[in-house]
């Protein structure tokens, strides 16, 4: 079979591709022997073109009527519908996932365009109020240069989540792509700045330079930044310099809580949805599952019965039902949390079957595992894994389950699982996080449209998506007129 060409990839400054002296190269996660793509590396010269770029372009965005901003978005959206499939091959290629996973990236992007598009011209109105004294308007308006740092994970939902709102809003933007995923979303990127004034987005790649000129950067008024948490808090430090407006969408380890009202059986295909999407590498993963000490044995052997099914492969594979990891610092990383979790004393059960054996060294192919018999306070259970590695902690009553379910500096997602929904519910509220499901670890059709999505203590600040999301990228400003003080102008009105 003939390979697939190799993408050469510029830095995207004021409409235009931008070569710089030196282009790293982007490996195939499933096939790393492979080259996908070589991509010019930026420098704090780039990010300050790029910056210049964008301010100059927010001179005009920001007066652009709201109805012709939402039409850009949405013919940018609909250009993107039809590169599709495209982009979601593209994107196993890079990253990793499932072509399943990737066409839901680039559906999750696209989705999020349209839906900060309807909610845009609504939200944005001025609101006005007025006395016989006065008069006040408070009139929602741009920050100015956005810069949008993003992970690798789900580039394109991530990405573009971030640059709907912010042009609807009469923002432009510096995006930089994460260096394990930066092809998809700068094809993506470079479509929908077609519909829009040169500069208005601007893309500059890099590893290790790019991301702290973009937040030391004194023209850009807000970082939309989603990672590590680690990162995040460089993010913040950075921003304190010039007081920059900061989203920080931060890592998270999300408990799942299975009351005792349920047979393991009804319950393990949903939760398997919530812990092992992307092999794990999910921000609002199940990174824990608590259960019942009573059914522990049986929730156990229930799960490990449904890991064992599991089809470990190439993301182009149709028969591949969990995809290999991205990088080399994550296969590191889970390998070794596998190795101490063993030598802590507790039982690791590696699951599901090598689809093309003689590949899996040609890739971050790492096998799902379930853990037992863990200590609470083990690595496992207090770190974010980023990986399929599940661990299992029996429970004796709510009190104690609700405290070890908060016993984290994380709080991004959560779940609760039964079927007195009342009790469900309160225990649901009960749990510090940004996001608590019941019976799912996903957002339902409803919830799509209604629930802000983000962390609370280390997991973040801020919200995405709905008008919460939309208020990120705001600055109010209110004017107020008091009629009192001087004579109205005689304007020859009747
Ligand atoms: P990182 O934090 O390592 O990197 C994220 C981005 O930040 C990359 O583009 C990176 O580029 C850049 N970056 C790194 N250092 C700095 C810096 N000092 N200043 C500015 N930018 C910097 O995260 P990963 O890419 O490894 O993604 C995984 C993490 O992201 C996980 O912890 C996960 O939980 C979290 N995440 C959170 C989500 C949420 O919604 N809460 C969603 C998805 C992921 P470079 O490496 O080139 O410097």
């Amino acid at each position: 079979m003939a390979k697939d060409p190799i993408v050469k990839l510029d830095l995207f400054i004021n409409g235009g591709d931008v070569p710089t002296g030196s282009y790293f190269e982007v490996r195939d996660p499933g096939r790393f022997s492979e080259v996908v793509a070589t991509v010019a590396a930026g420098s704090a010269g780039n990010v300050h073109d790029a910056a210049l770029a964008a301010h100059a372009a927010f001179q005009t965005w920001k007066n652009t009527p709201v109805r012709e901003r939402v039409q850009r978005i949405t013919a940018a959206a609909a250009e993107l519908e039809k590169q599709s499939a495209e982009l979601a091959a593209t994107l196993v290629k890079e990253q990793g996932m499932l072509l399943r996973e990737t066409a839901r990236d680039v559906a999750n992007g696209i989705k999020s365009l349209r839906e900060a598009a309807l909610l845009a011209e609504p939200f944005l109105q001025a609101e006005e109020f007025e006395d016989e004294d006065s008069w006040v308007r408070v009139e929602k308006v741009a920050r100015g240069v956005v810069a949008a740092i993003v992970p690798w994970n789900a580039p394109m939902g991530l990405t573009l989540g971030k640059v709907g709102p912010a042009l609807l809003t009469g923002n432009t933007l510096v995006v930089k792509p994460s260096p394990f995923a930066p092809v998809a979303i700068s094809q993506a990127l470079k479509t929908v700045a077609a519909f829009f004034p040169p500069g208005a987005i601007n893309v500059v790649h890099g590893e290790g330079e790019v991301g702290p000129a973009l937040t030391h950067h004194p023209l850009v008024r807000k970082i939309s930044f989603t990672g590590g948490t680690q990162t995040g808090r460089a993010v913040m430090a950075a921003a304190a310099q010039t007081i920059k407006n900061i989203a920080l969408e931060l890592g998270g380890n999300d408990p799942a809580i299975v009351l005792d009202d349920v047979v393991p059986a009804d319950v393990v295909p949903e939760l398997m949805k919530g812990i092992f999407p992307r092999s794990g590498q999910v921000c609002y993963a199940i990174k824990r599952v608590y259960v019942p000490a009573k059914m522990y044995d049986k929730f156990y052997d229930s799960l490990c019965q449904a890991v064992a099914e599991f089809k470990v492969g190439y993301g182009l594979d149709a028969r591949a039902t969990l995809a290999p990891l991205n990088n080399r610092n994550q296969f590191n990383f889970i390998k070794g949390l596998i190795d101490r979790t063993r030598q802590s004393g507790a039982i690791v059960r590696e699951l599901g079957q090598k689809l093309d054996p003689d590949n899996w060294h040609n890739g971050y192919y790492v096998l799902p595992a379930v853990v037992r018999d863990v200590p609470p306070s083990a690595e496992l259970v207090v770190s974010e894994q980023f990986g399929p590695v599940i661990p299992l902690i029996p429970y004796q009553s709510e009190e104690q389950v609700l405290q070890m379910a908060n016993d984290t500096e994380y709080g991004l997602a959560s779940s609760i699982w039964g079927r007195d929904f009342e009790r469900a519910a309160r225990l649901a509220g009960r749990i510090e996080a940004g996001i608590t499901f019941i019976n799912s670890h996903a957002r339902t059709a409803l919830g799509e449209r209604h629930m802000p999505f983000g962390g609370v203590k280390q997991s973040g600040i801020g919200r995405v998506r709905t008008t919460v999301g939309l208020a990120e990228y705001i600055e109010y400003h209110a004017i107020s007129l008091n009629r009192k003080t001087l004579p109205p102008l005689q304007t020859g009105k009747s």
